[in-house]
């Protein structure tokens, strides 16, 4: 069993690292939220004062922050992450980040001698809970191997996708085809709606035809087809529009840096941006067909 640095207690982060304590696993948690360490802390984890004490004396130390901007403070700071872990330390950033920013502080930790990862997830709060995120991990074949065994208490599907921030690009290509899909479905069922076509009558033909999607089949927008879709819970998240508006933002600056062409994207994060502004930031992302039926 391992001795775990977990940084970053909050809505993914406390249940991920609970199941490292249920796994056996030693855990120390760090947030900057004091009320979130003490619940870690008693269910099993050890609490830490500073980033510091959870980066130190430990075999592995994962992070799981909001942004790069957070990632960058919590491993660059002169008392972060990389001035206070041991050498031959593991590090793994399990956040949602730019692709740029995780290949600069993985550069930055081999510099002193620490291996890191860029390891997001899919799977939502209750992947995380239930220990069944998807993980998409970038590093070395070195580093994966060593990793797997750690994500797997957490995880149940665990892809090396390449090199460093190939895991980061894995998440903002999928998030971005999902963005994309998710509205193109609902303006199939709006505009079925408005030429007297039946939701059920559409979702039954274009399930099993060629604009079959998981937006459409797992995630239907629309109250009926899909019974645990959020749309038959008004649209309670899951997986928030803000959270996919940040993806979908992420995808463009990437897209930008490369000289990539995703008009799709570029319009997905567009329509996310007003449905934001509409005060349904904490909407589950889904939600968009309410505002395309009223836009
Ligand atoms: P969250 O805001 O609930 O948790 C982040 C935690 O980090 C908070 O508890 C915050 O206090 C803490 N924090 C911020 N700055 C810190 C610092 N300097 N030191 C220590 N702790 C600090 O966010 P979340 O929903 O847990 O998401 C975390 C990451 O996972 C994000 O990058 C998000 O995009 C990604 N993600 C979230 C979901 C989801 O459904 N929530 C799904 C997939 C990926």
């Amino acid at each position: 069993m391992a001795r775990i640095g977990f940084i970053g207690l909050g809505n993914m982060g406390l249940p991920m690292a609970q199941n490292l304590v249920k796994a056996g696993h030693t855990v120390t948690g760090y947030d900057v939220n004091p009320a979130v360490v003490e619940g870690f802390a008693q269910a099993g984890g050890t609490a830490a004062a500073e980033i510091g004490a959870a980066a130190a004396d430990n075999a592995i130390v994962i992070t799981m922050l909001p942004t790069g901007d957070h990632v960058r403070g919590v491993y660059l700071h002169a008392e972060g992450i990389l001035a206070r872990a041991a050498p031959g330390t593991l590090l793994i950033d399990c956040s949602t980040i730019d692709v740029a920013t995780a290949r600069e502080v993985a550069e930055v930790a081999a510099g002193k001698g620490l291996t890191m990862l860029d390891a997001p997830v899919s799977g939502g709060v209750g992947g995380a809970q239930g220990g069944t995120l998807t993980f998409m991990v970038g590093g070395t074949d070195a580093a994966f191997a060593s990793a797997h065994p750690i994500l797997e208490a957490m995880g149940k599907t665990i892809v090396h996708a390449g090199g460093s921030g190939t895991g980061q690009a894995a998440k903002i290509c999928n998030n971005m085809i999902l963005g994309v899909s998710m509205i193109a479905v609902s303006e199939g069922f709006l505009l079925a709606e408005k030429l007297g076509l039946d939701a059920q009558k559409l979702f039954d033909i274009s399930s099993k035809s060629s604009g079959q999607c998981w937006a459409m089949t797992s995630y239907c927008p629309v109250p009926g087809p899909v019974p645990t879709s959020p749309a038959n819970r008004d649209y309670q998240a899951g997986f928030s529009a803000a959270m996919m508006l940040k993806d979908l933002k992420l995808a463009q600056d990437a897209a930008k840096l490369v000289g990539a062409v995703t008009p799709m994207g570029a319009g997905a994060a567009a329509v996310y941006d007003q449905y934001v502004e509409t005060g349904e930031a904490g909407r589950d992302f889904s939600g968009i067909i309410r505002f395309l039926r009223g836009a």
